[in-house]
């Protein structure tokens, strides 16, 4: 028998199997559409290699870097720099985490920027730091110019060719003598120095202070010696100095700017300089010894030279002559000198009033101070008349302590100071190189010398002028 379905059934299980399928495409869709929306584009954000998160986008990574470039970059302008390596690597992921804060703020903390910049070596030592190898090159190129003669306010030469009467300096060459080398370095931004701080460096305007205090026994040129500083120098620092007279307890400035570099020069000047005549001596005994007569003035010729100095900072170091030509021969001085002896007048010729002297204090102006004479030592302490003449001061006063005045008779007259015991009294007629009293400290003086003067017509002259 044949069994028979029931129309109404096949309809109930179809509509059961549409339904399934029905459900099973919504739930498809639905997950998917979940799916697509829960992926998203997300940045992976990385440091020096090392991953830190994602972000949500690329700008809050590079405007932070870029606002940090740029205030560099206005704080340091010009300075080269380097900087950490950021990465940015867009990715589209499922449920992709992103934490924008917490990104930016580990960016903060690892973030950093290096200056590059340029040692400056002076024979191997490290000067200083700059951004450029041209800001030290100006650098040292302006000092360089320092010494160009054409630069040079005073003239710093004295040339051992006297009598000038025309000069011409060309500069043939000019360099720093130091070796002068670079080093490429990464450093603080703030360690890099400006071409006027390099300036100071290099010309050693950063030393400090050295305050002295005066101590029994010390002089100018002593002191000078001990702390390798020029006589020049101290008299410049300490401008309340008078006639090289210091005292003890007294406060020197000793400073001296020790500049890194030596520039040497080389010039070549062409000179006219005058040729000294001569004198020719006639002795007549009918005159008084001291006097003299002139027959014939003479005259001093001249000459063209040409000489090659080299100077390292402005000072001289050596001079060569390479070319002399006489323009006008000099014509000889006549002079008749009187040989008839007066006592306690001047032979008009000086002995030195010590023996085997040692200098310690020249005489002469240097920047704006005048030393009247010439101060010297010697172990045999006694004091000769340098020549004959007439005391005309034997006794003491503060600053020169016991000394002697001898008038020669013949316009000159010598001043003999700081003795521990004079051998004359006013008005004693003496010969030359008699022995008018002991040397010693007495007066404004720091140790035992003898300080010697001497005036022509009451004009303060250099001894070294009539001592040999
Ligand atoms: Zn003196």
């Amino acid at each position: 028998m044949r069994k028979t379905i029931p129309i109404g059934s096949f309809r109930f299980i179809n509509k059961v199997w549409l339904a399934v399928v029905f459900f099973i495409i919504v739930i498809t869709i639905g997950l998917g559409l979940w799916v697509s929306i829960q992926t998203k584009e997300i940045f992976n954000i990385s440091i020096n290699d090392e991953y830190l998160g994602s972000t949500s986008t690329p700008d809050i990574v590079k405007n932070w870097v870029d606002a940090e470039k740029l205030e560099f970059e206005m704080q340091f302008p010009d300075v080269q720099y380097s900087s950490s390596k950021i990465e940015i690597t867009p990715q589209r992921k499922f449920m992709g985490k992103i934490n924008d804060d917490k990104v930016l703020k580990e960016i903060a903390e690892l973030f950093s920027i290096e200056a590059s910049g340029y040692k400056l070596l002076v024979e191997g030592k490290v000067v200083g730091t700059v951004k450029n190898k041209q800001i030290a090159q100006k650098a040292l190129t302006t000092i360089e110019s320092m010494y160009d003669p054409k630069n040079l306010k005073q003239e710093v030469m004295t040339l051992s060719y006297k009598n000038k009467q025309e000069s011409k300096t060309e500069l043939k060459s000019i360099k720093i003598v130091e070796s002068i080398a670079f080093e490429k370095v990464t450093v603080d931004p703030s360690e890099l120095l400006t071409e006027n701080q390099l300036l100071r460096v290099l010309r050693g305007s950063n030393e400090k202070n050295i305050i002295y205090q005066v101590k029994a026994g010390d002089c100018i040129s002593c002191l000078a010696q001990k702390f390798n500083i020029s006589q020049k120098d101290i008299l410049a620092n300490n401008p309340w100095i008078k006639n090289d007279f210091i005292g003890i307890g007294d406060e020197l400035d000793l400073t001296v700017n020790r500049a890194l570099l030596s520039v040497r020069t080389e010039e070549i000047s062409n000179e006219t300089v005058s040729i000294p005549n001569g004198v020719q001596v006639t002795y007549d005994e009918s005159m008084r010894r001291g006097t003299s007569k002139v027959i014939n003035p003479g005259k001093p010729g001249l000459k063209k030279i040409t000489i090659n100095t080299i100077k390292v900072n402005g000072e001289l170091v050596d001079e060569v002559l390479v070319g002399a030509e006489v323009i006008i021969k000099p014509i000889e001085k006549q002079i008749v000198q009187g040989s008839k002896v007066i006592p306690g007048i001047g032979t008009g010729s000086f002995g030195w009033p010590i023996v085997k002297p040692q200098i310690t204090s020249e005489y002469g102006k240097r920047w704006g101070r005048q030393h009247e004479g010439i101060d010297t030592v010697s172990t045999n302490r006694n004091i000769f008349a340098a020549d004959s003449g007439k005391v005309i001061y034997a006794a003491k006063n503060s600053g020169y302590g016991n000394h002697i005045i001898i008038d020669h008779q013949n316009g000159y007259q010598t001043l003999y100071a700081h003795l521990s015991k004079i051998n004359v009294k006013r008005g004693d007629l003496i010969e030359k190189g008699d022995v008018i009293g002991i040397m010693g400290n007495t007066g404004r003086s720091t140790g035992v010398h003898l300080h010697f003067e001497v005036e022509k017509n009451n004009k303060q002259q250099n001894p070294m002028k009539f001592l040999d």
